[in-house]
């Protein structure tokens, strides 16, 4: 439930209620640690050992160099942030991105290097293909800046091979560059840590919004996205948010030792694979992502079977009360459709009847099976509309 009185909240990957921990230490730091880092007192000082016991902490976490860490106001700065700094440190390169990628790295790259980015294709399975990945780095004559490939989509949540990529840059000494916006605080974030570039934030497990962080080499040292203060070495100017930064990593602690375990999360995926084996008894013909792919144990993204295409599921959803979506938050409501299901082969046809439910660590089983319920009856009115062909 959400705060919206009697309202069902599936939308997770698009941002999740804030956490009791979240909370508490968010409200916590405001009052203790409310100073400036940057100030010569003791009131600013306590400010920046804070941040400082966070930064080592968020460190273990991932398993990286405190030092490489930089705090900003999310994923959306951090991944310009990747695109801008190569892009002064290689400017004649190309960039190689999956075709899957937030449409926050997606632009990004193409305004810094407009041109210059290759994609790396999808199958139809919604894993990135590696092996098209490995002949195209040895039949290129030159590296790219970056090969930059997801750790899980947000809008279909099919986990990405990120692991073998890493290795395969590694090998070929091109910098990897992960999002990993959409695993962290869902799935163990150890060994994260290794990716030459990792992005994530903390409203997309129960922290607050506006704060995120970014990994980065310390060499060369990167170039300023924002520039005008001293602020992290001068690699981002302005006042760092010393709460939420606080709470995002005390809460991304509490996760990992709360909810991570392997015995939790298979709980979650049993949970979720009890919902879909329903969805495909209460409507027939609908089509389950990543049914048979490593997917997020808390998404479940669909086609639903096709009736009238002035049908609108989401809104049809929300009289139920019940909070889902079209599949990235950012397309929402618009009439273009989704790059991700395009890039796995699927119709404009299918790519508009997405519906993605996405839950969180405080999401009952009573949640999903009142879930499955308002599907039904939402099917049902659809059905009385009747199909389009
Ligand atoms: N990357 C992915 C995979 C996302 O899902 C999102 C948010 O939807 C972002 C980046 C952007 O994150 P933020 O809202 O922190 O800017």
């Amino acid at each position: 439930m959400c705060g919206l009185d009697c309202m069902l909240y599936f939308d997770h990957n698009a941002t999740a209620p804030m956490l009791e921990i979240a909370r508490k230490s968010w409200l916590q730091a405001s009052e203790m640690s409310f100073g400036n880092p940057s100030s010569q007192h003791r009131v600013g000082d306590r400010a920046y050992q804070a941040l400082e016991q966070a930064r080592f902490k968020l460190a273990g976490i991932l398993g990286c160099h405190a030092l490489d860490l930089l705090w900003t106001s999310g994923a959306t700065e951090s991944n310009n942030t990747v695109f801008h700094h190569l892009s002064r440190f290689a400017p004649d390169k190309e960039v190689w991105i999956s075709a899957i990628e937030h449409p926050c790295v997606m632009e990004s790259a193409h305004y810094y290097f407009p041109g210059k980015v290759q994609l790396i294709p999808c199958l139809p399975s919604g894993q990135v293909d590696v092996e098209a990945l490995k002949v195209k780095i040895q039949n290129s004559a030159q590296k790219p800046a970056c090969i930059a490939v997801m750790a899980a989509n947000n809008e279909t949540g099919i986990l990405q091979s990120w692991q073998r990529i890493l290795e395969i840059c590694q090998q070929a000494e091109i910098p990897y560059f992960c999002d990993a916006v959409q695993w962290i605080g869902r799935l163990p974030g150890a060994t994260l840590g290794q990716c030459d570039y990792l992005s994530g934030c903390a409203h997309k497990f129960g922290g607050p919004k506006g704060v995120g962080f970014l990994k980065c080499p310390g060499r060369p040292a990167i170039s300023p996205l924002l520039k005008g203060g001293p602020q992290q070495e001068k690699r981002r100017a302005g006042t760092e948010n010393t709460p939420g930064i606080i709470a995002m990593v005390e809460t991304l602690q509490w996760l990992e030792d709360q909810f991570l375990p392997s015995e939790n999360v298979s709980i979650r995926h049993q949970i979720r694979n009890e919902f879909i084996a329903k969805l495909d008894q209460a409507v027939p013909g609908i089509q389950c992502l990543g049914r048979s792919t490593d997917s997020l144990w808390n998404t479940v993204t669909v086609i639903m079977p096709e009736v009238d295409c002035r049908f609108r599921w989401v809104i049809k959803m929300d009289r139920q009360q019940c909070a889902v979506s079209t599949g990235s938050a950012c397309s929402s409501g618009h009439e273009k459709p989704s790059h991700v299901i395009r890039a796995m082969g699927l119709s404009t046809s299918h790519a508009s009847r997405v519906l993605r439910f996405s839950s969180g660590y405080m999401t009952k089983k009573e949640e999903w099976n009142e879930l499955l319920e308002k599907i039904s009856v939402v099917y049902a009115q659809a059905k009385g509309q009747g199909h389009s062909h």
